[in-house]
């Protein structure tokens, strides 16, 4: 039986598409990555893109700006084929030679007027109530908390703006305390708008803004 590895690659995507993974240079700088993911607001063909050359799963919680896309030849694009959407949704993701990895998302941003992907955060709450059976069943059988929590806009008050549309959302800490994954990655905020994105620590949780990528070593 092969040995179990302890450390995985991960590449995150959010909010900006990258010149470099957008080309052939991709495969000879990312081709020891384990695994993909994309806090939202990204092209579909890019993501699409990306996965199909790095050939590991991709999984994907949508954006605020996310809509079904439409192409030049008339198709309709609803998601990045291939991908797995985790919006409201705990998966347990089993990569070769590492034990089963366990990861919930979930998309949009605060709402703000608009129609699709916003949320107040009594909906927030509610869609995370949606899955809690499921988070508690992983919390008592794994005995440990959920890995990764992937969110496409910020916990409130860490990294997030003071306008409606990039403030970040309390339920997401009530998730964080509860649940307490060791990974919380999320998109949403640029670092033109001057906020303070360093990582952050809440709980135990490592905290990450991502704007374009960043490949980080997940010890499991
Ligand atoms: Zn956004």
């Amino acid at each position: 039986m092969a040995e179990q590895k302890k450390i995985i690659r991960v590449l995150v995507l959010s909010d900006q598409v990258n010149a470099i993974l957008y080309s052939p240079d991709i495969l000879p700088r990312f081709e020891n990555v384990d695994l993909v993911l994309s806090c939202g607001d990204l092209p579909f063909p890019y993501l699409e893109y990306v996965l199909t050359v790095l050939n590991v799963p991709m999984l994907y919680v949508p954006g605020n700006h996310d809509r079904a896309m439409h192409t030049f030849d008339g198709r309709t694009i609803e998601a990045p084929e291939g991908a797995i959407n985790i919006d409201a949704r705990l998966i347990t993701l089993r990569l070769p030679h590492v034990r089963p990895l366990t990861i919930a998302g979930f998309g949009g941003s605060m709402y703000y007027g608009g129609t699709s992907n916003q949320y107040t955060d009594w909906q927030m709450r509610r869609r995370i109530a949606s899955i809690e059976p499921r988070l508690l069943w992983t919390r008592i059988t794994t005995r440990r908390g959920i890995d990764v929590l992937v969110t496409h806009a910020p916990p409130y008050g860490i990294h997030d703006g003071l306008d409606r549309c990039h403030q970040g959302f309390r339920s997401f800490l009530s998730f964080l305390r509860r649940y307490r994954p060791s990974h919380h990655f999320h998109g949403h905020v640029h670092p033109a708008y001057g906020y303070d994105v360093a990582p952050k620590m809440y709980h135990g949780t490592q905290i990450r803004n991502v704007y374009g990528y960043e490949v980080l070593e997940i010890s499991i």
